[in-house]
C-alpha cells in the first residue's frame, strides 16, 4: 500500500495521511493531489511525502484524484519550506499559501466568475460546457457548486482548464474583483483577395494593403485595432465594411498583463568607474570563498550599476537572478534602469499585482519561459525558478523584509541566506548603512565585505547641519515646526529653482484628540490606542481595527467643548507650510496618500518632472529614490525615532537619516541637509553629520554585547493573548514561569507591549533570549511542547499564542 502525506492550504501544525488507490501509484511529490479533508470540504493539496507506513489512530481516507502529472514544486523547493516551518515554528500550510499564487490553490469554498473573454463554445469539452452555462445563468459558483453540477471528481480538473483558457477566474470576495485584459485584433482572413473587388473603396484598400504588408512582416501576430486606425488613419466603419465582406474578423484576445518594456534597450552597460571596478571584481573575487557578500556602499556609490554588471555576467551564464527590494512599490525608478539594460528578461513580481498577473508569472517561471530578472519583494523567494544564480538583496537593512503577518513570519534575507545555501548560489547583500547583523557577520569573517565610499562622478555628500531646538524654544525663537534656519534654506532653494524633501518619521506623529481641560484622549473602544485624525476623510480611525468615528466636539469625560487636535504628522506639517510658504507647490507622501495602485508612481513622476517643489514624506521618501534636483532635505523632528524604547532604534534613526540625507546633492552641486532636534548632542546626531557608518556601528555593538541582544544572541518573541484580562494574565504568567525553569534569567516578561489590547483581545509578550551556543532547534522544539502544555489546561483552552522568530 501506497500513502502520501500531503500539505493542505492550512495552518495546521501536521501534513496529513492519505492512501493512494492503484491506478494513482506513479504519484510524484511536489504533485497536487484533490482530498477531502474536514465533513464535506474538498481542498487540492500537495503531495510532501511518499511512503509505505500506514498512520495510526485514524481511518486513512483515499486521495480522490492526481491534478497532475508533473510536480509543480520542485524537491528542493519543499526541502526549502520545510525549513521555513521548522525555523519559523509555523505549519506547511502556512508555507504554502505565502508560496502559491491562489488560483493553484483551490478548495470547495473557491468560488469563480465569468471573464469577460469570449467563449467560443466549440473548443470545449462537455464538462466545461456545462460549467460556463451554468455561469452564465449564476455570476458565481464555487468549487462544491461543480462537483454537484458536473458528478465527477474531476471537478479540479474542469476548473483548471478553464482558468488556463482564461474564461473564468477566481473570486476574492475581499479583493478587487478581476477584469482581464481583453483588447481588440484584427485578423486577415482572406489574403489572396482580388484587389479589384475593393476598387470601389479606396479605404478598404487601403487598409487591404497595409494589413497584407503588416502579416509579411509579423507573420506570427494580429494587430491592435487601435494601431490599425492609428497607422492608415481609417474609420471604424471602414473596418466594419471590411469584416461585412468576410476579409478579416475582430477577435477579442487576452493581452499579457505584464507590461512590456517598449522602449529601445541600451546595448552597452554601464561603464563601472574605477571605485566601481574595483568594487566589483572584490565582489566576484569573495564569491569564490564566500557565499554570501556584503556591499557596504554610502549613497549614490552606484550600487545599482554595480548589480546591473553581476547580473549581466550571470545571463550570459544562463542563470537567473533574484533582486529583492524591500518595497516594491517604492522601487519603479530600478525597475526602469533594469530595464533599460535587459528589456523583456525583467519582470516585476509583488503583493499589488493581482492574482492572474501573479500566477502568469508563476507559470512562466515555471515553464522556463523568458525571464532572467525577478524584481520582487520578500514572496518571490518562493517562485518556481529554473537556474536561479544569484540572490541580490538591495537595502538588506529594511525591516520591512521581514513579514509581520500572517504566518511565515519569515525574513526574506535571512531565508535567501539559507535558500541559497541549498542550492549551492551566492547571495549580495547591498546598503549604505548595513544592519548591525550584517556587518557584523562580515567583520567575523562569515560574510564577505565590499566597501565602495566615494560618490558616483565625485558628487560630494551633502553637509549636515543640525537645529537645536532646545535652545531655540529656551529664547521663544521657535514659532511653527520649522525653524527660521529650515525656512530660509526652503525659500532660497525655491527661488532657485529646485526642490526640497521634508522627513517626518511615522511613529508617534498621529494627530489624536484631546481635551485641552483634563487632558482625556479619545481612544478606540476595542483597542488600546488613540484614534487618529484624518482630515481628507474628516474622521478619527483606528489603525489596528479599522474603527472609525466622527470628529468629537464634546470631552466625554468633563463635557469640556475645549477639544484639541494634537500632532505634528506629516498633513498637519503640510498645513503649516502651505501657510508660511503660499505659493510653493507642495505634495505630501505617506500611507494616506499612496493607498492607491499608482498612487505612490504619480507623486515620483511628479516631483521627477518638476510640477512639486516640496515632497513632504515618512519613511517612503527615504529609500531608494535618485532625484535630480533636489538641494535640501529637512528632517523636522530626530526626537522620537532616537527615544523610541527598542534596541534597534538608534541604528534605525541613523539609517534613517543617513538614507533621507542621500536624497540631497545634485551632480555638480552639494546638498544640504537640516536635522531639526531636541538632542543636539546625541551619538547617534553626531554620527549622521560625519556620515560615519563604524563610529555608530562600534557603539551599538558594544551595547549589544553588554545587554544580550543580536547579533550576540537569538531573540523569540511570544505573544499571548485572550479575550478575558485576568485569565490572560495568568497564562502568560504561567508560560513565563514555565519557560524560566529551562531559561531561567533569558525570559523576559510578560509584559504589555505597546498597544495591549487589539480588537478586544488582551496581549502580553514574553521575550526569549537564546545564547548562540546553544541549538535553537530544540529550544524551539521544548517551546512548542510547554505551549501544548499550557493550551491542555481547560482555563487556557482559548488562549492563543503566536510565535515570532528573529522579531524586528
Ligand atoms: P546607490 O544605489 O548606490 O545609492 P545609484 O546606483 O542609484 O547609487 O547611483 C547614483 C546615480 O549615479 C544614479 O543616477 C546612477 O545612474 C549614477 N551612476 C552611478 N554609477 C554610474 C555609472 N557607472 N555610469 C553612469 N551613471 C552612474
Ligand atoms: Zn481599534
Ligand atoms: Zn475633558
Amino acid at each position: 500500500m501506497i500513502f502520501v502525506d500531503v500539505i493542505l492550504p492550512l495552518p495546521l501544525v501536521e501534513t496529513f495521511t492519505f492512501e493512494v488507490p492503484e491506478h494513482f501509484e506513479n504519484i510524484q511529490v511536489g504533485t497536487r493531489v484533490v482530498v477531502q479533508f474536514g465533513k464535506k470540504k474538498i481542498y487540492t493539496a500537495l503531495v510532501f511525502k511518499k511512503h509505505a507506513v500506514a498512520p495510526l489512530g485514524y481511518i486513512v481516507k483515499p486521495i480522490l484524484e492526481i491534478v497532475e502529472d508533473i510536480p509543480i514544486v520542485s524537491k528542493k523547493q519543499l526541502k526549502f519550506w520545510e525549513w521555513i516551518s521548522n525555523y519559523y515554528c509555523c505549519s506547511l500550510g502556512e508555507v504554502m499559501n505565502v508560496a502559491l499564487p491562489s488560483s493553484v490553490k483551490l478548495s470547495s469554498e473557491t468560488k469563480f466568475t465569468l471573464t469577460e473573454k469570449k467563449v467560443d463554445y466549440s473548443l470545449l469539452n462537455q464538462n466545461e460546457l456545462s460549467i460556463i452555462k451554468t455561469l452564465e445563468k449564476n455570476s458565481k459558483l464555487s468549487i462544491n457548486d461543480v462537483f454537484t453540477i458536473i458528478n465527477t471528481k474531476k471537478a479540479f480538473l474542469v476548473v483548471e482548464s478553464l482558468l488556463d483558457k482564461n474564461l473564468i477566474h477566481v473570486f476574492e470576495e475581499l479583493n478587487e474583483s478581476y477584469k482581464p485584459k481583453i483588447k481588440k485584433f484584427i485578423k486577415l482572413e482572406n489574403f489572396h483577395l482580388d484587389r479589384s473587388e475593393l476598387i470601389n473603396s479606396k479605404k478598404q484598400l487601403q487598409v487591404f494593403d497595409f494589413l497584407v504588408e503588416y502579416n509579411s512582416n509579423n507573420p506570427d501576430s494580429f494587430i491592435l485595432m487601435k494601431d490599425l486606425i492609428f497607422h492608415t488613419q481609417c474609420s471604424y466603419q471602414t473596418i466594419k465594411g471590411l469584416v461585412s465582406k468576410s476579409i478579416i474578423s475582430v477577435l477579442d484576445l487576452k493581452v499579457d498583463r505584464i507590461d512590456r518594456f517598449s522602449e529601445n534597450q541600451l546595448d552597452t552597460l554601464p561603464i563601472l568607474s574605477n571605485a566601481q571596478k574595483n568594487a566589483f571584481d572584490s565582489i566576484n573575487n569573495q564569491f569564490m570563498t564566500k557565499d554570501v557578500v556584503l556591499l557596504h556602499g554610502i549613497t549614490s556609490s552606484g550600487k545599482t550599476e554595480i548589480y546591473i554588471n553581476l547580473i549581466n555576467e550571470l545571463i550570459k551564464k544562463g542563470q537567473q537572478v533574484l533582486y529583492l527590494l524591500p518595497e516594491i512599490a517604492l522601487t519603479s525608478q530600478i525597475i526602469r534602469r533594469l530595464q533599460l539594460y535587459f528589456g523583456d528578461k525583467v519582470v516585476v513580481y509583488h503583493s499589488k499585482l493581482n492574482q492572474h498577473e501573479r500566477t502568469e508569472i508563476w507559470k512562466d517561471l515555471r515553464s522556463g519561459k523568458r525571464y532572467s530578472v525577478v524584481i520582487g519583494a520578500r514572496s518571490s523567494l518562493f517562485l518556481p525558478f529554473k537556474n536561479l544564480g544569484c540572490i541580490i538583496i538591495d537595502e538588506e537593512h529594511e525591516t520591512t523584509f521581514k513579514q509581520f503577518q500572517p504566518n511565515p513570519k519569515y525574513h526574506a534575507r535571512d531565508c535567501s541566506i539559507m535558500l541559497a545555501k541549498m542550492l549551492g548560489i551566492k547571495v549580495l547583500l547591498g546598503s549604505a548603512t548595513p544592519s548591525i547583523e550584517s556587518y557584523y557577520n562580515s567583520k567575523i569573517g562569515k560574510y564577505g565585505f565590499v566597501s565602495l565610499n566615494e560618490r558616483y562622478g565625485n558628487m560630494e555628500l551633502p553637509d549636515v547641519e543640525i537645529v537645536d531646538l532646545k535652545y531655540l524654544r529656551h529664547r521663544k525663537l521657535l514659532k511653527s515646526s520649522f525653524s527660521e534656519k529650515l525656512l530660509d534654506s526652503i525659500k532660497t532653494s525655491l527661488k532657485n529653482s529646485e526642490q526640497v524633501i521634508l522627513f517626518q518619521n511615522r511613529r508617534g506623529f498621529a494627530p489624536v484628540s484631546t481635551c485641552l481641560d483634563c487632558g482625556w484622549v479619545y481612544q478606540c473602544k476595542s483597542c488600546d490606542v488613540s484614534l487618529t485624525y484624518h482630515k481628507n476623510l474628516n474622521l478619527l480611525k483606528c489603525h489596528y481595527c479599522g474603527f472609525s468615528a466622527s470628529p468629537i466636539e464634546k470631552c466625554h469625560s468633563c463635557n469640556s467643548h475645549n477639544i484639541s487636535v494634537k500632532g505634528l504628522g506629516t498633513e498637519k506639517i503640510e498645513e503649516e507650510l502651505t501657510e508660511l510658504i503660499p505659493d510653493a507647490r507642495i505634495k505630501r507622501m505617506d500611507l494616506d496618500t499612496t493607498s492607491k495602485k499608482n498612487a505612490h508612481q504619480n507623486i515620483i513622476n511628479e516631483f521627477e518632472q518638476g510640477k512639486i517643489d516640496i515632497l513632504i514624506g515618512t519613511q517612503m521618501v527615504t529609500k531608494g529614490l535618485d532625484f535630480d534636483n533636489v538641494s535640501v532635505v529637512g528632517v523636522i523632528y530626530a526626537d522620537n525615532m532616537l527615544n523610541f524604547p527598542d534596541f534597534r532604534s538608534h541604528e534605525r534613526s541613523f539609517n534613517l537619516m543617513v538614507q533621507v540625507a542621500g536624497r540631497a546633492g545634485r551632480k555638480k552641486k552639494k546638498g544640504k541637509v537640516i536635522i531639526q532636534t531636541y538632542s543636539a548632542q546625541h551619538e547617534i546626531i553626531k554620527a549622521v553629520i560625519e556620515s560615519n557608518y563604524n563610529q555608530m556601528y562600534n557603539d551599538q555593538i558594544l551595547e549589544r554585547k553588554a545587554f544580550g541582544y543580536p547579533p550576540f544572541i537569538k531573540l523569540i518573541e511570544l505573544e499571548v493573548s485572550h479575550r478575558n484580562f485576568e485569565i490572560n494574565n495568568l497564562a502568560a504568567k504561567d508560560l513565563a514561569n514555565a519557560l524560566r525553569e529551562s531559561f531561567g534569567t533569558n525570559v523576559l516578561g510578560p509584559e504589555y507591549p505597546m498597544v495591549s489590547r487589539i480588537k478586544n483581545l488582551y496581549i502580553k509578550n514574553i521575550l526569549l533570549k537564546i545564547d548562540s551556543d546553544i541549538s535553537s532547534a530544540k529550544v524551539k522544539k521544548h517551546l512548542l511542547n510547554l505551549i501544548k502544555w499550557l493550551k491542555s489546561q481547560s482555563k487556557y483552552k482559548s488562549v492563543k499564542v503566536k510565535i515570532d522568530v528573529d522579531p524586528v
